[in-house]
C-alpha cells in the first residue's frame, strides 16, 4: 500500500537476529538472543524493557553496530550491516548514532565539554565550531557552569547528562539508551525522562532500554524482552508517519545514510590534533611513570652523543698532532737485529750520511731523559731534552723569547738552554725575561738563551712546556756522558710523498753503514698516529654501540609503558570506538603517544648529552660534536618508539568496541 507519504524501507529491521556468547575456548556457547524480529521507524520513541539479564544491553550492542550477531540479519536503512566494514560502521557510528551508556562511560581525563567533543572529533568538525556546539549542548542540558569539570567532579546525574550531550553531539539522529535512569534518583530521572521526550518531539528516534516497567510507559512504543525473546510490543507509534515526514531534519529516510567508509581529511587531521593533545595530557598525568620509562632512551641517546664526541675528538687531536708534526716525519732507533748480536750505535757519522740523502730535509738526533735541574736553592727533576739545532723547525714551534742555538753552536759543545713555557715560569717565577741566567742541568751550568712559546695540551702525551732544550752534543759532553749515541733521530722528508723513498734510501744507508746488518728500526710517525686514531675511534665506536643498545632497552620499556597505557584505557579505547573513532584513529592516538614519549626522551637525553660534553670540554677532554651523531641518535630514540610503539597500539585497535567497553 504505497502512499505519497511512504517512507520507504524502515530505519532499523532485524530479521531472526540471534547472539551467542562463548563457545570458544572452553566456556560453554550461551545463546542470549534466540531470533529477534523488530521494525523501528524513524522517528520513534521506543522502550524495550525486560529483567535484568533478559538480553536488553546485547540487543542494543547489536542495533548501535557495536557488536556483530552470531546469525540473522541487520538491515540498517534498508543495508545489510554484516556487508559494512569496520570503518564503515565506525562512520554508521558517528553519523546514526548517540549512544548514552548505562554507566555513563564519560573518559574520565577529560573535562565535561571534551567529552562531549569527542564524537565531532572524529566526525572532523572543525574546533571552534565543536567547542561551540558542545557549550550549547551542556547548557541546555543545565551544565553550563560544570564545562571544564572532570567526570569524578559531577553527580551521577551531571554525568549522565553529559553523555546524553555527548549522543546528540554529531545530530543523535538515533539515540540510543541503556538504563539511564538505572544509577539515578527519582529527581534526576525525571528530569532525564523529559528529555528524552523532548528528543523525540523534536524528531529524534529514541531507543531506550529499561528494567523499570514505569520508565518505559514513558515511551510511545514498549517492546517486552524475555530470556532472549520478545515477548511483547504495543505497536508502531502511529504519529510518527504523520507528523514526521521526510520534512523533518532528524526523521530522515533510508536514503539520507552514507555507507562508504571514506573519510575526509578534515576528519584526519582532526583525529590527529586529539591524538596530540590526549598522549600531551596521559603523559603530564603520569609523570614519573613516564620518566622512568624514559631513562632508558635518554641515557641510550646522551651516552651516543658522548662517546661518538669522545671519539671523534681523539680522532681530530690525532689529525691535530699530524699537523703539528708534519706527515713527513720518519724516527729511527738502534734495535738489536733480528738475527742476533749486539746493534751497533748511530754514530754522528751515520747521522751525516743520512742528511746528505737527496729525499731526506731535517735530521734531529734526540737524548731526552728526566735530570735534575737546579736555579738557586730550588730543585726539581725536568726533562731535559737535548737536540740538533733544528728542533723547532721539526717540531713547528716556534720561540717566544730570545733564540734557539744554531748549529755551530751545538758542535761546539755550547751549554746554552732554551726553556719551555712552563719550565721558565717554574725556575724564574719573579722574571719574566730570564735570558743570560744561569741554570745547572746536572753538574753543568748552562746559559738561558730563549724561552719557546706556548704549544699547549693537544702536542701529545709528553708536555713539551714543561721541558728544558739543550744542544745534542752539548747533551751528551755534559750532561748524558755515558750515551754514545742518540735515543733516537727524528728525520724529516722533503715532502709527503718522499717518505717512503726516504725510509728505503734510510734503510739501504745504515744497512751499508752498518756491515749489511739491519739494527735499527725505522718508525713513520704518519702511519703510527693514524693506527693509534684508528684505535681510540674504535673503542668508541664500540662504546657507542653499548649505547644504542641502551636506546633499544629503553624502547623496550615505552612498549611496556604502551602496554599498560591500553590495558589501563581499554574502556576509553572502547568510548572512542562507540563514538566513531575508527581502528586507524585508536592505532594513531597510541603511535603518536609512543612517539611523543620518545621525542621527549630524545629532547632530554640530546640536552643531557650536551651537558655532559660540555662539562667535558669544561675540564679539558678533547671532545667534537658531531651533528649527525646526534640527529642520528634523536632519529634512532623515535624510531625506537614507532617499533615498540605499534605493537601495543595495533592491539588497542583491533579491540572489539563491545569487548573495550565492558573492560574494567
Ligand atoms: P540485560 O542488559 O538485559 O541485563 P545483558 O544483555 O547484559 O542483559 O545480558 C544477557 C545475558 O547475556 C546475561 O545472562 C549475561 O550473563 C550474558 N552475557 C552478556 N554479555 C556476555 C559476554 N560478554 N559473555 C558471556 N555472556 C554474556
Ligand atoms: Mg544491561
Amino acid at each position: 500500500m504505497s502512499t505519497a507519504a511512504d517512507p520507504g524501507p524502515p530505519l532499523i529491521a532485524l530479521e531472526g537476529l540471534r547472539k551467542t556468547y562463548g563457545g570458544h575456548g572452553g566456556a560453554p556457547a550461551v545463546e542470549v538472543l534466540h531470533g529477534i524480529d523488530l521494525t523501528i521507524r524513524a522517528g520513534e520513541f521506543v522502550a524495550i524493557v525486560g529483567s535484568s539479564g533478559s538480553g536488553k544491553s546485547t540487543l542494543m550492542h547489536l542495533l548501535g553496530c557495536l557488536d556483530r550477531p552470531s546469525a540473522g540479519r541487520y538491515l540498517f536503512a534498508g543495508r545489510d550491516v554484516a556487508q559494512l566494514d569496520a570503518d564503515a560502521l565506525a562512520r554508521l557510528r558517528r553519523e546514526a548514532f548517540g549512544f548514552v551508556f548505562q554507566g555513563y562511560h564519560l573518559i574520565p581525563t577529560e573535562s565535561a565539554q571534551e567529552n562531549v567533543e569527542v564524537p565531532a572529533v572524529y566526525a572532523g568538525t572543525p574546533g571552534p565550531q565543536r567547542a561551540a556546539r558542545a557549550r550549547a549542548l551542556l547548557a541546555r542540558l543545565g551544565l553550563a557552569e560544570r564545562l571544564d569539570h572532570r567526570p569524578h567532579q559531577l553527580s551521577g546525574g551531571q554525568q549522565q547528562r553529559v553523555s546524553i550531550a555527548r549522543a546528540l553531539m554529531n545530530g543523535g539522529r538515533i539515540v540510543l539508551a541503556d538504563e539511564p535512569t538505572g544509577a539515578l534518583d527519582s529527581a534526576s530521572g525525571r528530569e532525564v525522562m523529559a528529555l528524552f521526550d523532548e528528543l523525540a518531539d523534536a524528531g529524534h528516534t529514541v531507543i531506550l532500554i529499561t528494567h523499570d516497567r514505569e520508565v518505559a510507559q514513558r515511551a510511545r512504543r514498549v517492546i517486552e524482552l524475555r530470556d532472549g525473546r520478545i515477548v511483547g510490543d504495543s505497536g508502531a507509534d502511529a504519529r510518527c508517519f504523520q507528523a514526521k515526514s521526510a520534512s523533518s531534519a532528524h526523521g530522515a529516510g533510508a536514503s539520507s545514510y552514507e555507507f562508504d567508509s571514506s573519510e575526509s581529511p578534515d576528519a584526519t587531521r582532526g583525529a590527529l590534533r586529539e591524538a596530540l593533545r590526549t598522549a600531551w595530557r596521559t603523559m603530564c598525568l603520569h609523570r614519573v611513570r613516564t620518566a622512568l620509562t624514559l631513562l632508558g632512551i635518554v641515557i641510550g641517546v646522551a651516552s651516543v652523543i658522548v662517546m661518538l664526541a669522545v671519539g671523534e675528538g681523539a680522532r681530530q687531536r690525532v689529525v691535530a698532532q699530524l699537523g703539528t708534526m708534519g706527515t713527513t716525519i720518519l724516527y729511527v732507533s738502534s734495535r738489536p737485529p733480528p738475527t742476533g748480536g749486539a746493534a751497533s750505535p748511530i754514530t754522528e757519522d751515520d747521522l751525516a750520511a743520512l742528511a746528505a740523502l737527496p729525499e731526506i730535509r731535517r735530521v734531529l738526533p734526540v737524548i731526552g731523559d728526566p735530570i735534575t735541574v737546579r736555579r738557586g736553592g730550588a730543585d726539581r727533576s725536568t726533562y731535559v731534552f737535548a737536540a740538533g739545532s733544528e728542533m723547532p723547525a721539526v717540531h713547528r714551534w716556534a720561540v717566544a723569547r730570545g733564540r734557539y742555538f744554531t748549529d755551530v753552536e751545538d758542535r761546539e759543545l755550547a751549554p746554552l738552554v732554551v726553556l719551555g713555557h712552563k719550565a721558565a715560569a717554574h725556575f724564574f717565577p719573579d722574571d719574566p725575561e730570564p735570558i743570560g741566567l744561569q741554570l745547572l742541568i746536572g753538574n753543568s751550568q748552562f746559559e738561558v738563551i730563549g724561552v719557546m712559546a706556548e704549544r699547549g695540551a693537544d702536542s701529545g702525551a709528553q708536555d713539551y712546556d714543561d721541558m728544558v732544550f739543550i744542544p745534542y752534543r752539548a747533551g751528551r759532553a755534559r750532561v748524558y756522558q755515558v750515551q754514545v749515541q742518540p735515543d733516537y733521530v727524528v728525520i724529516e722528508a722533503r715532502t709527503a710523498a718522499d717518505v717512503l723513498p726516504a725510509e728505503a734510501a734510510i734503510r739501504r744507508t745504515l744497512a751499508a753503514r752498518h756491515g749489511g746488518r739491519e739494527d735499527f728500526g725505522i718508525g713513520n710517525a704518519g702511519a703510527r698516529l693514524q693506527a693509534e686514531a684508528e684505535t681510540r675511534r674504535s673503542m668508541a665506536l664500540m662504546l657507542g654501540l653499548v649505547a644504542a643498545v641502551s636506546l633499544v632497552v629503553g624502547g623496550i620499556g615505552v612498549m611496556n609503558v604502551m602496554l599498560m597505557a591500553v590495558r589501563e584505557r581499554t574502556r576509553e579505547i572502547g568510548i572512542r570506538m562507540a563514538t566513531g573513532a575508527r581502528r586507524s584513529d585508536i592505532l594513531r592516538q597510541f603511535m603518536v603517544e609512543a612517539v611523543l614519549v620518545t621525542l621527549t626522551g630524545g629532547a632530554v637525553g640530546v640536552a643531557i648529552g650536551l651537558a655532559v660534553g660540555g662539562a667535558l670540554i669544561a675540564s679539558k677532554v678533547p671532545i667534537v660534536f658531531s651533528l649527525t651523531a646526534i640527529a642520528g641518535a634523536f632519529v634512532c630514540a623515535v624510531a625506537t618508539g614507532l617499533v615498540f610503539g605499534f605493537m601495543p597500539a595495533r592491539q588497542a585497535a583491533a579491540l572489539d568496541p563491545v569487548v573495550a567497553l565492558s573492560s574494567e
